[in-house]
Formats: C-alpha cells, structure tokens, sequence
C-alpha cells in the first residue's frame, strides 16, 4: 500500500480526484471536456478544483511564444500559466493560483534546490521517488480544501516528458481508496473512409496505459458524432470496462455546449456513482441549472468586432475572444470576431477594419505590428467606432494621440523606440534600478481607483476595480500633464501609474493598462467588455435610424 512516506497525506480525507489523460493524439479537447464534468459536479453542489500537469520544462508559460502554445494566461496571484488553466477558470467558475499547473521545470527545480540543500541527507536523488514525490504533494496541495480536484495530464501517453507524471499517478491509484481515485483517458475514435468507427487506436492507447501499471475507469472516444452502440461495446471489450464507462465527446460548435453534451451523455452520474458522491449531491430538480440557461439563450442579431492582432492563431488571443463572447451573451447578440492582421493593415484587412462595429487592439510585446495597431487606433477615432486598448493596446493609444493629436513626431514606446524623441510610454524611474535584476513584470492583480463621472466610471459602475496584468512599461509620468491637455484623460490610476485611459471626444473609447479578459467569465462578463458591446449596438441602433 502506501509507497510515498513523506508527504504527511491522510487518504482518510477522502477528496476525490478524476485524472484526465489523453491517447492518440493531441488537441482532442480533453481539457474542456475535464472542465465540463467538473462544472457539472460543482452544478451538483460540490467544490471543484482542477490541476493542470504540464510536462515541459518550461518552469512557467511566461517565456512561452503564443504562436506555439496560445496565449500566456495570467491569474490573479501573477501565475503565468497555460491557457488551459483559464478554461478552468471560467468553466469551474473559480479563481486558482500558480500551484494549479503543474510542469517538468517547476518540479525539478524544486528538487534540484533541495538536493544543492543537502535536504536529501546525501541520498541519491532519483525521478522514483524524490521527483514522483514532488509531483503527488503538488497535487494534493492544490487539492486542498476541495471536495473534487480534476487533473489533467497535458500531452499523450507515451511521450517520454509525461513518464514521471503517470509514475506518480500509478502511485496515487494505489495510495487513495478506491472511491477516491478515478482515471479517465480520452482517445480518438476516428472514421474509417466508408463511415465506420474505429476502435484500434483507443485500444493501442489503452494497452500503452496499462503497460505502466495504468488501467482507465472510463473512456471517452471523440468522434464527429456520437459512438455507436457497438463501438462502445467493442472498446469496453478491449480495455476492459463496462460498456457504460465508454462514453462519447461528439463535436459541438460551441464549446459552452459540452457541459450539456457531458450531462445528456451520463457521464457526470457515472462519475459520482463510481466515487461514492451520489448521496451527497443535490437532487437533479435542486442542481443549479444557470449554466444550461444562459448558453442556451435566444440571441437576437449579431455584431462584428474586429481584432488587431499580429499571431493569426485564435488561440494566442483566447480569453479576449471568450471575453467578448460572454459581453455577447449579457447583451444578448452573437459577437463575431473578424480577425485584423496588423502587419497586413495596408489591403484587405483595412476593408475588414471598416466592416467592423467595433474594434479591440490586443496586448502584445515587440514591434511588429505596432504600425498597423496604431493605424487602427487612429480609423477608431476619426470614424466614431467603439474602441477598447488592451495593455499594449492602451499604450499605442497614447502614442496614437501623442503623434497625431499633439503633433509630437516620432513619439513612442521606449520598448519599441528606444530612441524616440517623445518616449511617452516608458519604464518608471524605480524599473531602471531594478531591470539589471530581471524582476521588472509587473504581474497578477492590482487595484486601481476610478474617477467619477467618467467613461470608466461608468463601465465599472465602481470607484475602483481589480483586474490583472501582465507589463513593463508605463505611461511616463513626465507627459502626462500635456497628454491630458487634450481630448484625453486618465480616468484609473494606481498611485503614480496610469491604468485607464478614454477620450471625450469619443461615443466610446476606452483603454486599460490591464488585462480586463483574464477576470471575465461566461455569468460575469468583464465591464469594458459588456460597455464596448453596448456601445456598438447603440452606434448601429443608430446608423438604422439614419439609414
Ligand atoms: N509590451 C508592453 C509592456 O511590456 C505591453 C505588454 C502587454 O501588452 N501585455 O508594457
């Protein structure tokens, strides 16, 4: 029985875990799919965490490009963490910390420091056990103080990066009681060309599982429908479960609709049936259905926002597209995005510009595309059209106004321009001193003081918001006397830094030196968010009576 000494774990807590591994492939969506049950289980009065292992070495997503991994998430203790982890977020309805993703680096590190320690008391140190250790207190750490925590194990089985992971999960199995522990791995169920659904890769994924000491309580095939009964009955002979732990993950086209799929399918019952949880959970008439309600809700129209980016990967601006969606869902309209090339802004992409009812102008580091962010700012403008700045977004707004508004020439950000004779976006003075030392982001949540009777004011419905960031540079505190002297104002501020800014000139233009996306969740949008959509509708209410 017990393998692991040291953690001071007592099983008789009896906190449930359901481990999520994925087969076949990557990219099957077994994240969401995780997400779902868990918010299923919290629908049926449970406290839901959720961990995600990720089995690079990256100790963090901070390094991380957004062209390969999608955006870097950012919680509110400053985590940089997989996008994956916002997904939790919003589904669970929760907010977690750092300790809730889980990497190669992160870990080894942890080991490594305690070996140069001399913690170890000159023992070998080795994956089994002082690695595999690590990982399960990790776990169960973050577990605390829930009733379930849903892990999932980034990447495929089979990689070599995932083998101390499932080590430690083998181990785990063997360390809970049974009802305390549950295993379920997602595979592809894929067509042959005649339409048929094959079972062979889930039952070679399966066989890899097994071959480590692994055996899965429950299997979920994906495929573009649901399984056929024969498939089910085919997988369950092969790996060795019930016909009624197979379930199917059919594609939907909107991934707020999984959690209804999860729960047509059972798969949430079976869940709490195999872990001792029916007698605790709220009758089905009492479970709180408001989820179901408001993804389910008529839509009257839609509206067009375009979104000014440089990485023509949706992904790499996933919160802002969730954002936007759950501004869309409290006014009641489809948002589409119609995505803006910053480094194209020259042809067709203009065309798309003008098309949009309103337009958003991410965060984002480096120069490329700050010409065509500011060329969008400067269309927003001049043409009335409902705009919100994002971080960098907010930053070349400023630009925008310093340039074309104060006729300062060649204004900038020193991160973009280190030679501008006008650096109105800068690090602050106390960020020099500190710079040699690395630590210079300015990350996680932060309050920041709202002025009355202002656009933000207004959005807020508050003196003061807290909301996350993700920076470096600043408005610098030098300019800003005469960037006000304008149609501009700073209407958020923290102490000496600018935090919002909004123009008076303007039906709606607003800019946050946060990330407003990272807070926003499906029954709580983000204000700026909800304030841009209600504008558009108003700007296009509008444009009908004149027409
Ligand atoms: N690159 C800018 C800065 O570091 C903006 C960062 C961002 O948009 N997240 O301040």
């Amino acid at each position: 029985m017990p393998t692991e000494p040291d953690t001071g774990y007592d099983p008789d807590l009896g906190r449930k875990f359901i481990f999520v591994t994925g087969g076949v492939m990557s990219g099957l969506g077994k994240g969401i799919t995780a997400a779902s049950t868990g918010r299923l289980l919290a629908n049926a009065g449970f406290d839901v965490t959720a961990v995600k292992v990720d089995p690079y070495l990256n100790v963090d997503a901070g390094t991380m490009n957004p062209y390969e991994h999608g955006e870097v998430y950012v919680l509110k203790d400053g985590g940089e963490v997989d996008l994956d982890l916002g997904n939790y977020e919003r589904f669970l309805g929760v907010d977690m910390t750092s300790d809730h993703n889980i990497t190669t680096g992160k870990t080894y590190q942890h080991v490594i420091e305690k070996e140069r320690a001399g913690d170890y008391l000159g023992k070998t140190v080795q994956i089994i056990p002082h690695v595999t250790d690590d990982i399960k207190r990790r776990i169960r750490e973050a577990a605390d103080g829930s009733d379930v925590c849903i892990v999932e194990i980034g990447g495929t089985v089979g990689d070599i990066e995932s083998m101390p992971f499932l080590e430690s999960l083998r181990q785990f199995a063997h360390e809970e009681d049974d009802d305390d522990f549950l295993l379920t791995h997602v595979t592809l169920v894929p067509n042959s060309k005649n339409g048929e659904q094959k079972t062979k890769p889930t039952q070679h994924s399966v066989k890899e599982l097994r071959s480590i000491g692994l055996q899965p309580d429950i299997l979920v095939g994906r495929n573009e429908e649901h399984l056929e009964q024969a498939t089910k009955a085919k997988i369950a002979q092969f790996c060795d479960v019930p016909t009624e732990a197979v379930f199917s993950n059919p594609d939907v086209e909107d991934i707020y609709h999984v959690p209804l799929m999860v729960e047509d399918e059972g798969l949430d019952e079976y869940v709490m049936a195999r872990l001792g949880l029916i007698g605790e959970a709220l009758p089905k008439s009492e479970r709180d259905n408001s989820w179901r309600e408001l993804v389910t809700r008529e839509r009257d129209g839609s509206v067009d926002i375009a979104l000014v980016g440089k990485y023509a990967l949706e992904d790499a601006y996933m919160s802002i597209y969730e954002a936007l969606k759950h501004a869309g869902l409290e006014q009641g309209v489809d948002v589409n995005v119609l995505w803006v090339d910053s480094d194209e802004m020259r042809d067709t992409h203009t065309e798309r510009l003008r098309e949009a009812d309103g337009i958003v102008v991410p965060g984002g580091f480096g120069s490329r595309g700050t010409g065509g962010k500011i060329e969008a700012i400067r269309y927003a403008r001049e043409h009335d059209v409902p705009f919100l700045g994002l971080c960098l977004g907010f930053q070349m707004a400023v630009v925008e106004h310093a340039r074309n508004i104060l006729g300062w020439e060649g204004a900038h950000s020193a991160e973009i321009d280190p030679e501008t004779p006008y650096p109105v976006i800068d690090l602050l003075p106390e960020q020099y001193d500190l710079q040699d030392l690395g630590g210079t982001m300015r990350l996680g949540a932060h309050d920041t003081d709202i002025q009355a009777d202002s656009l933000a004011a207004d959005v807020y419905g508050a003196d003061s918001c807290t909301e996350r960031h993700r920076h470096r540079y600043e408005v610098n505190p030098e300019y800003i006397d005469e960037l006000e002297a304008g149609d501009m104002v700073f209407s958020g501020k923290a102490g000496n830094r600018m935090e919002i800014v909004e123009r008076t000139d303007h039906p709606f233009f607003l800019g946050t030196q946060f990330h407003p996306e990272f807070r926003s969740r499906p029954d709580r949008a983000s204000p700026p968010f909800v304030g841009l959509v209600d504008a558009v509708l108003e700007q296009v209410a509008k444009k009908e009576i004149q027409a």
